[in-house]
């Protein structure tokens, strides 16, 4: 398997650039070439999972909102829910 030096991307046998960034494949991918690909790759995924994280710890937020307002939740629970989601908020924020 042929993996994009550049942004980590597996190509299809016989590509000579690559299909997601547009950079030149080596024939032959050295091993630093194959790690520097994993490294890619993984940052590509750490972005995505980001944003994943993101969006979804914003619609929690959102919905216990939307919640409290509709009295669907009380004061004290919308407090123990957004306490939850600050404690999650937390591990990923240096201290
Ligand atoms: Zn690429």
């Amino acid at each position: 398997m042929l993996f994009c030096s550049h942004c980590g991307k597996e190509s299809e046998k016989g590509d000579v650039f690559c299909r997601k960034c547009g950079s030149k494949i080596s024939i032959k991918p050295t091993v630093d070439d194959k790690i520097k690909g994993t490294v890619s790759e993984l940052e590509s995924l750490v972005d995505e999972a980001a944003r994943g994280i993101k969006k979804e710890l914003l619609e929690q937020v959102f919905e216990i909102e939307e919640s409290l307002k509709k009295g669907d939740l009380s004061q004290d629970e919308f407090d123990l829910e957004a306490e939850e989601i600050r404690d999650r908020l937390h591990n990923f924020i240096e201290h």
